[in-house]
């Protein structure tokens, strides 16, 4: 498969910008290349364009070379950096899954590059076949979300095959939950596929969406071109280093990831013993998606007393549903008496 040919024209040919720290990346004592204050105050310099301390360290938990990762401002960013060097706008289109994450249509216009929604099945099953019939030349990306926000579930490794197979443009796996699902990571299968670019986030299990630190892994050729797109100083060096320090702490992030698992498997059971839960969907992530009669009565009648869920009504195959993410023991034992005083009324 020829990754080259699916580049847009521009990017193909472009001169990346060349910063003082790529043309001089050693040890010296006296740096005069970057227009830089010489006095010292901890961010006088700027950050490693490459992240390479952080990289090292995500290499040696997620099992992949530092060269088949790249680190972006959240993987907001990344995803975005994947429209600009893939698609052309107006020309190119992408596919992805309906429902799923917000994020993609908002990247798809602002990049004016047509997303095509394929409605996923009932209890939100992927059918690979109809990304795939939804795809015609111009396709340039698959954007698929597994775990699924807002559905919660992992879809089908399969169907997702199917789209990979048929090696039609780049297949990006949105793995912002990945964590909290008890399966392989796609990281497994990144050497058997291209065109795979698989994403994941510092903002969910690792507790970090305030630091923004998302990442993608790919082919080492992929990653070349993104870090050749990206602009150069995109993670800053207050972030380089608390995202280090948390990558660190391991011990802390599965501590919490346990507490969060076991908290979900007490919301699940609060939500199916309520006879205010009409359907409570099957979750891989740290959040459910619940049906109930009435979700905007339930939603205002949870916002007086100060808890905010998140409702999905108007997302497809979700009519009636609220998303509850899955706080601390205190918080969702407050969102528990919440949903029993409303059954109660
Ligand atoms: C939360 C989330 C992200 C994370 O985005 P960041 O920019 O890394 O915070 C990515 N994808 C999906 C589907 C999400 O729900």
């Amino acid at each position: 498969m020829n990754i080259k040919s699916l580049l847009r024209d521009n990017i193909r040919s472009m001169t990346p910008y060349s910063s003082a720290r790529d043309e001089f990346d050693s040890i010296a004592e006296v740096y005069l290349d970057a227009n830089e204050n010489p006095f010292e105050n901890g961010m006088n310099r700027y950050p490693d364009p490459y992240q390479k301390t952080v990289k090292t360290r995500l290499s040696e938990i997620k099992g992949v070379p530092a060269a088949n990762i790249l680190i972006g401002n959240g993987s907001d960013e990344v995803l975005d950096l994947i429209y600009r060097a893939f698609c052309e706008p107006k020309i190119n289109n992408v596919v992805s899954h309906n429902p799923s994450y917000g994020m993609y249509p908002v990247l798809s216009e602002i990049n004016d590059v047509p997303l095509r929604k394929v409605n996923l099945e009932e209890n939100f099953v992927l059918d690979g076949q109809k990304m795939i019939d939804a795809s015609d030349e111009n396709t340039k990306v698959f954007f698929i979300c597994s775990p699924n926000n807002p559905s919660g579930n992992l879809l089908n490794k399969e169907e997702i095959r199917k789209i990979l197979d048929l090696k039609r443009g780049i297949v990006v796996i949105d793995e912002a939950y990945i964590d909290f699902a008890e399966t392989d990571s796609w990281l497994v299968d990144l050497n058997k596929y291209p065109n795979l670019i698989v994403c994941q986030t510092l903002s969910k299990a690792w507790g970090l969406a305030g630091l923004r630190v998302g990442m993608c892994f790919a082919s080492a050729e992929i990653i070349k071109v993104l870090n050749a797109i990206k602009p150069p100083y995109n993670i800053n060096i207050l972030s380089q280093k608390a995202a280090l320090d948390a990558l660190n702490r391991e011990e802390e992030f599965k501590q919490h990831l346990k507490v969060i698992m076991a908290e979900k498997v007490k919301i699940e059971k609060a939500l199916t013993d309520s006879k205010v839960i009409k359907k409570l969907f099957p979750s891989d992530s740290n959040f459910v998606l619940a049906r109930v009669e009435n979700a905007l009565e339930l939603y205002n009648f949870l916002l007086k007393r100060k808890v905010i869920v998140r409702n999905r009504s108007k997302e497809y195959l979700c009519d009636n549903c609220l998303r509850f993410t899955i706080g601390t023991p205190v918080e969702n034992q407050r969102l528990i008496e919440g949903i029993a005083a409303y059954e109660k009324k």
